[in-house]
């Protein structure tokens, strides 16, 4: 499998907090990996420094090969990264189709292209065709939880990018959203790079994963692998 994103030695900080020490980190074409850390690790900062939001001080963001680093965030949504952000940020007072349609801009220009994605996103989540026509405010948390992936998909990302989307989501909901993400991937081929606290459940799901701490790579291998480390136990396992 050849690398669809790597990072190389990443470093980032906010003013004079150092949050990412030299972060080495790769997603192959069609590959699931999570990313896991306690509070403060340098999770969300990852993210943001793949999706441009934040800036590396050092090192490099590359796509499929491509060097995205100077990139500006709102030109890689069309060069195939989709990010869900922490919190989900979805437009309140839009019905749930502004939302989707929204999140098309990419592909503005091509009509029948958004209209196709839009008609495959209400087929894979039915609970948002049913409530097309209403505010995104009034959805509940679930529902907003699957506008915020659904609105990602519809700019046809390559790399499905999501910043802890279980949070304030019931336990069968969580379940529902993790069958969402596993179908994308393996009906649609699509590569998902997920920061999650439910460890347990998100390294079922996933091919391989990276334990990140202080801002540098403690542990990385198959999910597999981790999810039997005795640090990764003593620290997850009973804690879902
Ligand atoms: P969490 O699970 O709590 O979201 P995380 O692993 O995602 O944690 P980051 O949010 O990437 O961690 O934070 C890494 C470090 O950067 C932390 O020390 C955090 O306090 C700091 N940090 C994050 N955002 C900012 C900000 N906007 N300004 C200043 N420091 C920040």
């Amino acid at each position: 499998m050849s690398a669809l994103l790597e990072l190389a030695g990443l470093h980032a900080g906010y003013g004079g907090v150092r949050a990412l020490r030299g972060i080495d980190v790769t997603v192959a074409e069609g590959e699931f990996v999570v990313l896991l850390g306690p509070n403060g690790a340098g999770k969300t900062t990852t993210l943001r420094a793949l999706s441009g939001l934040v800036r590396p001080t050092a090192g490099k963001v590359l796509l499929a090969g491509r060097d995205i680093t100077r990139v500006p965030g709102h030109r890689r949504t069309a060069l195939g990264i989709g990010h869900v952000p922490e919190g989900r940020q979805i437009f309140p007072d839009h019905t749930v189709l502004e939302n989707l349609q929204l999140g098309a801009f990419p592909l503005r220009r091509d009509r029948a292209r958004s209209r196709r994605l839009l008609k495959e996103v209400l087929d894979l989540f039915p609970r948002l065709d049913e409530r097309r026509g209403q505010s995104a405010g009034t959805l509940s948390g679930g529902e907003a939880q699957m506008l915020a992936v659904g609105r990602a998909l519809m700019s046809e990302p390559k790399l499905l990018v999501l910043d802890e989307p279980s949070l304030g989501l019931a336990p069968l909901k969580v379940a529902e959203l993790f069958a969402y993400l596993k179908r994308l991937r393996v009906e649609h081929g699509l590569s998902v790079l997920l920061v999650e606290q439910l460890a347990m459940t998100a390294l079922k799901l996933a091919d391989r994963a990276y334990v990140l701490e202080r801002g540098t790579v403690a542990l990385c291998g198959t999910a597999e692998a981790v999810a039997a480390d005795p640090a990764v136990q003593s620290v997850y396992l009973g804690a879902e």
